[in-house]
C-alpha cells in the first residue's frame, strides 16, 4: 500500500484538519466551483521560476516557460508579467501568448510539424527565432520568409543522443527519435542555412527529454552541443545564443522513482561551471522549463462518488477521470492522492479510478486512504501535463480552473457546459 503524502516547497500544507493552498481552503473551492476542480499557487509557480532566476543571476540568459505544460491564459499571464518568454509548439499557442499579453520577440517557437500559416503568422508579429527541427523545414521556412520579404531568425534543434534515463515516451534526444538533427547532419544543416537567402541563423538548440531527475544528462548534452558550437564557429557561422531546453523533473513524491531531480538552482551551478571552464559562460543562453514552473503548483480536486470493495481489489470511483488527468494512463505516471480532511481511524487500500468506459481510466493503484463516499480528495502535482492534455472523452466537461494568490481565488476557467462541446457539430439535413 502507497502511503500518501504531500510535496515539499509548495503552499500546500494541512492546517487546522484540513488541506489549504496558500491562504486558502481547498473546500471552499470545491465547494463553490464543483469538482473536478484544477487550482493553482501563484506563488509556488513564481518560486519554481525564483530558482532558475536565482541560478542564473549575472548571466545573460532567457527563460521561456514552455507552455504546452498549462497553457491556461492566466498562467501564462503570471510568467509574462514576470518577464518569461515561451516556448511555443503550434500557432495556437502562439496566439494565446499574445491573448495574455505576452512579448512576440520573447517567444521560440519549436516542433517538428510547423506549417506555412504557422510560420507565416509567428514572422509576421516578430517572434524571436524558430528553432528548426528537420532539413525540410529550412527549405520551406526560407520560402515562406521570402514570400514576406522578410528574412526568419532560427536556431538548429540538434539532437544530441544522449540518454536522460526518464520514461520512454518523453525522451527526445536519442537516436531513433523524431526530433531534432543528427548530431552528424549538424554542420552541413547549418552551411546550407547560412546559404539561404531568407534565413537569419541565431542560434542552437536541444532538448533531451522530460521528468529528468539526474544531472548527467544535462552535462552530456552541453558538452555535445558545445563541441557543434565549436566546428559551427570554427566554418565561421557565429552562434548568438545557445538554448539547452527544458526537461527538468519535479518530486511526484514517487515510492518508485529512486533520485529526487536537483533544484533549478544547484543544476545550474553545475552546468554553468562547465560552460565557464570551456568559455561560453557569457554566451546569450536560454532555457525552455516547463513542468519544473508549474507541475507542484497545481493540483485537482475530486469528490468520491462510490466505493466498491471487491475481493482482489477495492475500488474508489471519483468524479475525476483519466480525461482531466491524462497521465497515469498515457505513461503509467504516479500522482500522490490525499484527503482534504483526513479521517482518524483504519487506512485501507484502494485502486483510485474515475467513471471513464476504459480499464486504463485509474489515478492512482493501492492507495492507502480512509475514505466514504462524498469526501473530497486531492489529486497532487497537477499543474503540468493535465489540463493542456485533458480532452472532452465520454462528453465530460474540461473541469474549471483557479488560481490562488495569497488569500485571493481566481477563477481562470469556467467549466464545459455541454453546449461548449458541441458547439460546431452539424447534424445533417432531413432528407
Ligand atoms: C516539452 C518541451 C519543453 C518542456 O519540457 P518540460 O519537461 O516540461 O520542462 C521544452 N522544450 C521543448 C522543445 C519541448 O517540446
Amino acid at each position: 500500500m502507497i502511503k500518501q503524502t504531500l510535496p515539499d516547497q509548495t503552499h500546500i500544507a494541512y492546517q487546522d484538519g484540513e488541506l489549504w493552498i496558500e491562504d486558502v481552503r481547498l473546500s471552499d473551492l470545491a465547494r463553490q466551483h464543483g469538482t473536478p476542480l484544477f487550482v493553482y499557487s501563484k506563488a509556488t509557480m513564481l518560486s519554481a521560476l525564483a530558482a532558475y532566476q536565482r541560478g542564473f543571476s549575472g548571466r545573460k540568459a532567457q527563460i521561456c516557460y514552455a507552455m504546452k505544460a498549462n497553457s491556461s491564459l492566466a498562467v501564462l499571464q503570471v510568467f509574462a508579467q514576470a518577464g518569461c518568454g515561451f516556448d511555443i509548439v503550434s500557432g495556437g499557442e502562439l496566439e494565446r501568448v499574445l491573448a495574455a499579453g505576452g512579448d512576440a520577440k520573447k517567444i521560440i517557437f519549436s516542433g517538428v510539424g510547423k506549417t506555412r500559416a504557422e510560420m507565416r503568422r509567428a514572422l509576421e508579429v516578430g517572434i524571436h527565432c524558430f528553432n528548426v527541427e528537420s532539413e525540410a523545414e529550412l527549405e520551406v521556412l526560407n520560402e515562406v520568409a521570402l514570400s514576406l520579404g522578410q528574412r526568419a531568425r532560427l536556431s538548429i534543434r540538434v539532437n544530441p543522443n544522449v540518454d536522460p534515463k526518464t520514461h520512454p515516451y518523453i525522451s527526445t534526444g536519442l537516436k531513433g527519435n523524431k526530433f531534432g538533427i543528427a548530431h552528424e547532419r549538424t554542420l552541413a544543416t547549418y552551411q546550407r542555412a547560412t546559404s539561404l537567402p531568407g534565413l537569419h541563423v541565431v542560434g542552437i538548440d536541444c532538448h533531451i527529454g522530460s521528468q529528468i531527475t539526474q544531472q548527467g544528462p544535462y552535462l552530456d548534452a552541453m558538452d555535445r552541443v558545445l563541441d557543434l558550437v565549436q566546428a559551427i564557429e570554427a566554418a565561421g557561422i557565429t552562434i548568438e545564443h545557445i538554448d539547452f531546453g527544458g526537461g527538468l523533473g519535479i518530486d511526484y513524491n514517487n515510492p518508485d522513482e529512486a533520485g529526487l531531480p536537483p533544484p533549478a538552482d544547484v543544476l545550474w551551478a553545475q552546468l554553468l561551471a562547465r560552460l565557464d571552464a570551456r568559455g561560453y559562460g557569457q554566451r546569450q543562453l536560454m532555457i525552455e522549463p516547463g513542468r519544473s514552473l508549474v507541475g507542484n503548483a497545481g493540483v485537482c480536486l475530486t469528490e468520491v462518488l462510490y466505493l466498491k470493495p471487491g475481493e482482489q481489489k477495492n475500488f474508489c470511483i471519483i468524479d475525476a477521470a483519466m480525461n482531466d488527468l491524462p497521465r497515469p494512463a498515457m505513461y503509467q505516471a504516479f500522482h500522490q492522492i490525499v484527503p482534504l480532511h483526513p479521517r482518524e481511524g483504519a487506512l485501507s487500500c484502494w485502486d483510485v479510478v474515475g467513471p471513464v468506459c476504459e480499464s486504463g481510466d485509474w489515478i492512482g493503484r493501492d492507495r492507502a486512504l480512509n475514505v466514504h463516499s462524498g469526501d473530497l480528495l486531492a489529486v497532487l502535482s497537477t499543474g503540468a501535463y493535465c489540463m493542456s492534455m485533458s480532452s472532452n472523452y465520454n462528453t465530460r466537461g474540461r473541469a474549471a480552473e483557479v488560481l490562488v494568490n495569497g488569500s485571493q481565488a481566481h477563477l481562470i476557467r469556467q467549466r464545459d457546459t455541454v453546449a461548449d462541446q458541441m458547439r460546431g457539430e452539424i447534424l445533417l439535413s432531413a432528407a
